[in-house]
């Protein structure tokens, strides 16, 4: 500091001011505050061991009425409530994230806030405790919350939501189409029309009608991200109706992303292996499936929904602007993104 100090007195001493704080300003461009802040943030952590950091099966039996509660569910999920820090780096950004309620919706929405972006959640109306717990998270970092609950299935909601949003947040740049059904079902046979046509609605056409419904209001720099999965790639037997939409988001990541790239808006995807959520409690898993969440992954554990959370803010933020068309995996080294 002190060889800085005495460099910048020389420099002064020789040349304009203006001059000076142009050549030096990548040294010199945060305040004492911040400084101190990110010292804080950039302390030594220690080492965790991946395998140990979160529970591990056997888990407890456990089932709720679709589309259940992270509130309610044993353990409780982690959406990085007390973990997650942020640094700027989605500053004054506006998004909307549908399923924001709990899961990784929940965690995408926390670390946004804390990055910085003012955030719209979509949910169901049943799940209003587990969003107004997300809101109250927004509004603890002294950001914007929007909650704007409805069903995804039906395009007239669809294209209110994002009205909705644009309005309340005063723009859009981030949409997170991450909301879906998963219902698990033994045969083909026990897929019934209304089931499969439910779980296409949800996971398809929502993103459809949602995206054209965004696109008018997105500038260059804004960005697109759809929660696909490993069930894209490598389809579970008992998932026969979920998992095709899965690949069909992974598609659509990949042609929106050709499509969007001259108009500088990227179109990324995550694809998730098995996490701990209210998904797989309210029949999205059979309850011997729950009993040994995760044990198939090599990490021997399910993920969290907060150890998605730094890959959402990583496509959304502006120093990614290269990334378009990708599907980021986090599977505990199972699966293909
Ligand atoms: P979650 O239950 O916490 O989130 C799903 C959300 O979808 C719900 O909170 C609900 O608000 C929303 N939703 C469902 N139907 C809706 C409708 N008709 N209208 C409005 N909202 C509706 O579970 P999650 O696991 O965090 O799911 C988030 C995403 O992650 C989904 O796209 C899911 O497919 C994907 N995913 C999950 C896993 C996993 O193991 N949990 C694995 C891979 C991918
Ligand atoms: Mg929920």
């Amino acid at each position: 500091m002190e060889k800085k100090d005495l460099s910048r007195r020389q420099l002064i001493g020789s040349l304009g001011a203006g001059v000076v704080a142009a050549a030096i300003s990548p040294l010199n461009v945060y305040a004492a505050d911040e400084k101190k802040e990110m010292k804080v943030k950039r302390s030594a952590q220690p080492l965790q061991d991946p395998t140990k950091k979160y529970p591990k099966p056997p888990f407890k039996s456990q089932s709720q009425p679709w589309p259940g509660l992270a509130s309610k569910m044993n353990p409780p999920p982690d959406h990085g409530e007390k973990s997650y820090v942020g640094s700027g780096r989605l500053a004054g950004r506006k998004a909307l994230i549908t399923g924001g309620d709990s899961g990784m919706g929940r965690a995408c929405a926390i670390a946004y806030a804390r990055e910085g972006a003012d955030v719209a959640i979509n949910y169901l109306p049943a799940e209003e405790s587990d969003a107004k717990e997300v809101i109250a998270l927004i509004k603890a970092e002294g950001r914007t919350a929007v909650a704007i609950p409805g069903d995804l299935r039906s395009e007239a909601f669809c294209k209110q939501l994002v009205d909705t949003a644009v309005q309340a947040l005063g723009g859009l740049d981030i949409l997170v189409n991450n909301a879906a059904r998963q219902q698990t079902r033994a045969s083909i046979m026990d897929v019934s029309t209304e089931d499969f046509d439910a779980t296409m609605k949800t996971n398809i056409y929502a993103p459809f009608w949602t995206i054209k419904a965004a696109l008018p209001h997105l500038k260059p720099g804004s960005c697109i991200i759809g929660t696909s999965s490993v069930q894209a790639t490598d389809p579970s037997a008992e998932l026969y109706d979920y998992a095709q939409t899965k690949a069909a988001t992974t598609s659509y990541v990949r042609s929106l992303a050709k499509q969007l790239a001259p108009k500088g808006i990227r179109v990324n995807g995550i694809a998730p292996g098995p996490i701990w959520t209210p998904l797989q409690v309210s029949g999205g898993a059979t309850q011997e499936k729950l009993k040994k969440f995760g044990e198939d992954s090599p990490m021997g554990r399910p993920g969290q929904p907060a150890e998605l959370a730094s890959i959402y803010v990583q496509l959304a933020a502006s120093d990614a602007s290269y990334a378009t068309g990708q599907i980021y995996g986090s599977a505990g080294g199972g699966g293909l993104p």
